[in-house]
C-alpha cells in the first residue's frame, strides 16, 4: 500500500508546471498525441505529483488514441465512477496523492480487454537499471 501524501493545493502549484498542475490537481485532460516521443521500453511509470509506481512498461500498448494507454494497473491506481461531462466514465487517480490521471474503458486488448487511457504529464518514466 502507497503512503498517503497529501499536500495543500498551494503546495501542488508551487512544485508542479503548470501542465501537470492542471491535469493531475484539477482533473484536467492534455491535449491528445502531445507526446510523440512517449517513452517505452523495459521500465516503470510513475506518478508525476508524488513518484507511486502505477504502470509497468510492458503493459503500455499503442492505441492510437492520442495518449499514453495501457492494458493494466501495475500499482497504486484507484479508479472511481465520473459522471462529468455528460458522461458515466472511470476516472483513474493516484492512489498515493490522488492526482487525477486519466480514464479507463472496456475496449482495450486482451486479456483485460481493458484501456487505460492516461495524460502524459502525470507520468514519468523509469527506466530499468542496467
Ligand atoms: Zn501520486
Amino acid at each position: 500500500m502507497a503512503e498517503k501524501i497529501t499536500r495543500s493545493d498551494a503546495e501542488w502549484r508551487q512544485r508542479l508546471d503548470a501542465e501537470t498542475y492542471r491535469v493531475t490537481r484539477q482533473a484536467g485532460t492534455e491535449r491528445p498525441f502531445s507526446h510523440p516521443g512517449f517513452p517505452k521500453g523495459p521500465g516503470h511509470y510513475v506518478c508525476a505529483c508524488c513518484g507511486a509506481r502505477l504502470f509497468d512498461g510492458d503493459q503500455k500498448f499503442e492505441s492510437f488514441c492520442g495518449w499514453p494507454s495501457f492494458s493494466r494497473a501495475g500499482g497504486a491506481i484507484a479508479e472511481h465512477e465520473d459522471r462529468s461531462h455528460g458522461m458515466i466514465r472511470t476516472e483513474v487517480t493516484c492512489e498515493g496523492c490522488d492526482a487525477h490521471l486519466g480514464h479507463v474503458f472496456p475496449d482495450g486488448p486482451p486479456p483485460t480487454g481493458l484501456r487505460y487511457c492516461i495524460n502524459g504529464v502525470a507520468l514519468r518514466f523509469v527506466p530499468e537499471a542496467g
